[in-house]
């Protein structure tokens, strides 16, 4: 059907061999608002009807030439939705039913006055309305669904392309889509549907629990939700992390779940930690040779050694102390990262361990004019199962740095406590302290902040990594603050039945 915007005038086409019919009507129907076109014979009709916008037609049956149910034939085959109705005189009321049958609207009895065309062609305008809005709305409808197919299948193509996997839960953990390479990380048969609780398709207890948690809204703040690392029987590593998928007023509609192979990177990282163990090895004993070695000559007053070769000899000795030490702590991570360390806990009394260090680097800081306290409860803390070794090494590092990199005649306090289920340690500084971009990065393997007050202290980049990985390996968390210029604080939380 062809009807322009709602503003336009519906478009009559009167087709009658009788002037004064064709007149006449135009005149009732141009001021009934319609747009109005004449034809006096059928072929001149279908013209009109092909070439414009013709929504109703008003047809005389009885022509000369092709006759008006031919001429109705015609125009139903072009159009079916165009609107014919008939005029007709008496005699020929037969064949307006015939007419009717055929697909005309109605028809009119010749001669008629002006309300009757009036109302039937009003009529037939509103029904030609009615059409036209339920085409839109079909069309409306085609597009909404053609629009959520492409949006659909465009989720979807993004979905499969996607390189790591990816794995979607309703609110009650059941999985409802989970892209092609999700099933092929977790080994997952083709034909496996979704529908099922999370735990049908991934083989590990603890994750999937987290990932039912997150589907049920228990998370709200995305920082407590970490990366999760898992294997599979096949020997395979995989990275998974998942998210709350909020709706529109932010309520929980269910979680999504990426999962990543990591198995390279974990060969890799392993094999960079044997690397690094065997060379350490390997260089350890020769370097403790020369380093012995030197000190012989040194201390040999019998040589004839010059005061400057004295010098140059010390120099050499201070470097391979330094290399020596390097290596220890390299061997250290390795046997960290190997889980070698913290494997034969022991009941330790967390004070007596802390006064022994802090007695023993006493004389550091009297070397310094620094003041060193420890401050404890009154009640002695609760004795932790862990290594004593590893915990040593964690104060140890801890202390010294505090003593390193604060001036001469700074303040360093060691304060231990209980804090719920923990221990916690805090040591603290009014040194140098640390920019807050280096904050993440100290903890890094070999990195030292390169500042003009700390260029001279020595040093090797590897305390804080030794202190976090024993740390983790304790079930621990470390945490630093520092301001530069006012100092440190280094606070450290051992779960007691860790
Ligand atoms: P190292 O002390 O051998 O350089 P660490 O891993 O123990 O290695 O420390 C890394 C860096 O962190 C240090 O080089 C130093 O710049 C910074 N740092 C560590 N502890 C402190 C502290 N208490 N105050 C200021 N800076 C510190």
């Amino acid at each position: 059907m062809k009807v322009g915007s709602a503003e336009d005038h519906i478009t009559v086409l009167i087709i009658d061999d009788e002037e004064n019919i064709r007149d006449g009507s135009e005149r009732i129907l141009t001021k009934a608002s319609y747009n109005v076109l004449k034809a006096s014979g059928g072929e001149e009709g279908l013209k009109i009807v092909k070439n414009d916008t013709v929504s109703i037609v008003l047809l005389d049956l009885k022509m000369p030439g092709m006759d008006g149910i031919e001429v109705l034939e015609k125009i139903r085959e072009y159009d079916e939705t165009i609107i014919v109705i008939i005029i007709t005189g008496f005699a020929t009321v037969e064949t307006a039913i015939e007419a009717m049958k055929q697909g005309a609207y109605d028809f009119i009895p010749k001669p008629f006055k002006p309300d009757q065309l009036r109302i039937t062609v009003n009529r037939a305008s509103e029904k030609a309305r009615l059409q036209h809005e339920a085409e839109k709305l079909e069309q409306e409808k085609k597009r909404t669904l053609t629009d959520l197919d492409t949006e659909k299948s465009r989720i979807h193509t993004i979905l499969t392309s996607l390189p790591y996997g990816v794995v979607v839960t309703n609110t009650g953990g059941q999985v409802v889509l989970m892209n092609t390479a999700f099933r092929q990380l977790l080994n997952l048969k083709p034909d496996k549907k979704t529908g099922n609780g999370i735990e049908h398709y991934i083989p590990d207890t603890a994750l999937c629990s987290q990932i039912v948690d997150i589907s049920k809204g228990k998370y709200v703040d995305y920082d407590d939700l970490t990366d999760y690392e898992f294997s599979l029987s096949n020997g395979t590593y995989l990275l998974a992390k998942g998210q709350p998928i909020l709706g529109e007023k932010l309520e929980c509609l269910g979680a999504v779940v990426n999962v990543v192979d990591v198995t390279s990177m974990k060969m890799l990282d392993k094999l960079k930690s044997e690397f690094i163990a065997k060379v350490s090895h390997e260089l350890r004993s020769p370097l403790s040779t020369i380093h012995e070695q030197l000190a012989l000559v040194i201390r040999d007053e019998v040589s004839e050694v010059s005061e400057n070769e004295q010098h140059i000899l010390t120099r050499a000795q201070e470097k391979t102390r330094g290399l020596i030490s390097m290596i220890g702590d390299l061997l250290d991570l390795s046997r960290i990262e190997e889980r070698l360390i913290c494997q034969d806990p022991k009941p330790v009394q967390l004070d007596q361990l802390l006064k022994s260090i802090i007695e023993f680097l006493g004389t550091r800081t009297k070397m310094k004019n620094q003041s060193l306290v420890l401050d404890l409860p009154k009640d002695s803390l609760p004795i932790i199962n862990a290594d004593p070794i590893a915990m040593e090494s964690i104060f140890g590092n801890l202390i010294t740095n505090a003593i390193n990199y604060t001036p001469k005649g700074g303040k360093i306090s060691v304060k231990a406590d209980l804090a719920g289920v923990n221990i916690r340690v805090k040591v603290i500084d009014n040194g140098f302290g640390i920019e807050a971009k280096y904050l993440d990065k100290i903890f890094e393997r070999f990195y030292r902040v390169r500042k003009e007050k700390t260029r001279y202290i020595t040093g090797t980049g590897l305390g804080l990594p030794i202190v976090k990985g024993l740390v983790d390996s304790l079930g621990g968390f470390i945490e630093v603050e520092s301001t530069p210029g006012k100092g440190s604080t280094f606070t450290v939380l051992l779960p007691i039945n860790g």
